[in-house]
């Protein structure tokens, strides 16, 4: 017996090394690529091997060729880009939800077409919407329709336009409906809009939108998740983090989502945050963390909880700012944006997620937003710390150079977006051209060497993760040329950083994923072109070729078949 085994040993020894490079065959090894791998001094390599969910190699074509065998796939990339998965750091849904779709219209005569022609379908009496995905900065006139011009297609049906997270239009009929008049007392955080004549022009921001009462969105399927993973995937997407709302009611959709994930059919990694806007009162923070199946960073690779996610200003048009608004939105240097939940029930809000030993992450628009946000986070901090716990603030579209050092004090993320490629026609409107103009300054906040993480905002902003590069790299926008060239990120690998290691940072999971390396999640993107070399103005039509998520095919362009 003990003769048999020593003489298995010494086989074993001498087979050791073609044992091991056996056990080491890789699944997929990819080769003769330019791979921009995101790892601290070793950025670029021709390839790498993948064995199940995870790479096992990364290097020169030659070494990668070592790890074949007799079932591995070979991808030869025959020179093209792959970048570690992208990741869009506040993403909602991917757009097109019910209601009328506004998104290709370029001029008021079309959004009425749209509203003529679902008037004309409805029964008497029924409530016409819009989905969310569109912006007046779109259209010609580069301004929002009003109730008169509604009511000119819509007599009899109300119509509700919903347009991105902050603002409703509606027409008479809508606000015949709600009981919405100049008596109206406007609700504290929000604004009735009025004309130069002082009569309602239908827009209804921020919290006077509650007095409005939209139908309940139907309810998310995992076949809604699965379409949502599906064109996401097409563009090299394989992580998203979701501030707070994603389609339809939160906890139901968020079900939807784990129940994808127990069936195995995710493609897409989800980090989440759960909802906390218009929250004011500490208790109901304890009541949304109790019905959250999953507390804080519980989950795993695939569906994780982020933190809470909270809101103290408006968006485009109410933003909350130092300065007042420009020209007519000024209102004679009166209107400095919206405090959504005043200083003290946030400030309240916020020590509450604190001292439960959550993060939070606070959507802020203006400067003036920042501030109250960073006294909330101070008061907090100086109770229990929140430094290297990873807190956040989403958007900063406008903020002081001297607010830098308390942020960095805080040791907060930033997460930036691009809605000024979207609406710079409309944010000049309202905050005047020198103050758009360095909207979302993403190259200062790169340089004062913030952790800074990139996405759209979809579906308020398009989701298409190239649009949003070539606008952080050139600061061009759709419709009105460039805003601000100072601001325009320089470096071509610092914003891959941002939607890929930079991300996973954020997301507290820089262990699995976020670069090419051993030992980390195989999700990775072959590019249409080579994104540290192509010229800029190539970049909003590039693609994705080919995406894995943890080592799994899970698109193809028809050019790779
Ligand atoms: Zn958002």
């Amino acid at each position: 017996m003990r003769q048999r085994t020593a003489t298995f040993s010494i086989i074993m020894l001498l087979c050791g090394v073609v044992s091991t490079a056996l056990a080491q065959s890789a699944d997929v090894v990819a080769i003769n690529g330019k791979v921009f791998t995101a790892r601290e001094g070793a950025e670029l390599a021709q390839g790498f091997a993948v064995k199940g969910e995870k790479f096992i190699a990364v290097g020169s074509t030659e070494a990668m060729r070592t790890h074949g065998g007799a079932g591995t796939t070979v991808i030869d990339l025959a020179g093209r880009f792959v970048t570690p998965g992208l990741a869009d750091g506040h993403f909602h849904n991917e757009g097109g939800g019910s209601g009328i779709d506004l998104s290709a219209t370029r001029s008021i005569a079309d959004v009425l077409a749209a509203v003529k022609t679902a008037a004309s379908e409805a029964k008497p009496g029924d409530l016409i919407v819009s989905n969310s995905d569109w912006h007046e900065a779109q259209l010609g006139e580069q301004r929002l329709p009003v109730a008169a011009e509604l009511d000119g297609v819509s007599a009899a049906n109300p119509v509700v336009l919903v347009r991105g997270g902050h603002d409703y239009i509606l027409n008479s009929a809508a606000l015949r409906h709600w009981k919405i008049d100049k008596d109206t007392p406007v609700p504290d955080g929000g604004a009735i809009t009025r004309d130069i004549n002082g009569e309602l022009t239908g827009e209804l921001v921020d919290n006077a939108k509650r007095l409005v009462t939209l139908p309940p969105p139907k309810a998310v399927t995992v076949a809604d998740v699965l379409t949502t993973q599906r064109k996401i995937n097409a563009f090299g997407i394989t992580s998203v983090r979701i501030p707070g709302s994603y389609k339809g009611e939160f906890f139901q959709a968020l079900e939807a989502i784990l129940a994808a994930r127990r069936e195995g059919a995710l493609s897409l990694r989800y980090n989440i945050y759960l909802p906390g806007s218009g929250v004011r009162d500490p208790a109901r923070i304890r009541e949304i963390i109790g019905k959250s199946p999953l507390k804080q960073d519980e989950g795993d690779e695939w569906v994780r909880i982020g933190g809470i996610k909270l809101l103290v200003d408006g968006g485009f048009e109410g933003g909350h700012m130092s300065e007042p608004f420009a020209g007519e939105y000024g209102k004679g240097g009166t209107y400095y944006g919206l405090t959504v939940i005043p200083a003290k029930e946030y400030t309240a809000v916020v020590k509450t997620i604190n001292d439960l030993g959550w993060r939070a992450t606070t959507h802020a628009v203006g400067d003036a937003a920042i501030d109250q946000v960073l006294d909330a986070y101070e008061a907090a901090n100086s109770e229990h710390p929140i430094t290297g716990k990873r807190w956040a603030i989403e958007h900063l579209f406008v903020s002081r150079p001297a607010q830098f050092a308390r942020m960095k004090k805080l040791d907060l993320a930033l997460s930036v977006q691009d809605h000024l490629y979207l609406a710079a026609p409309a944010l000049k409107n309202y905050l005047g051209a020198a103050r758009a103009g360095q909207i979302t300054p993403v190259k200062s906040y790169l340089d004062a060497g913030f952790l800074v993480v990139g996405g759209t905002d979809s579906p308020v902003v398009p989701f298409n993760p190239f649009y949003a590069y070539y606008h952080f790299l050139t600061r061009d926008t759709i419709t009105d040329g460039v805003y601000g060239a100072n601001e325009a990120v320089t470096s071509r690998e610092d914003l891959l950083r941002m939607v890929t290691i930079n991300y996973a940072k954020l997301t507290g999971e820089v262990d699995i994923k976020g670069s090419i390396e051993p030992g980390k999640l195989a999700d990775f993107a072959v590019l249409s072109e080579d994104l540290l070399t192509v010229a800029a103005a190539k970049i909003p039509t590039m693609r994705a070729m080919l995406t894995f998520v943890g080592g799994r095919e899970v698109f193809r362009d028809e050019a790779m078949k």
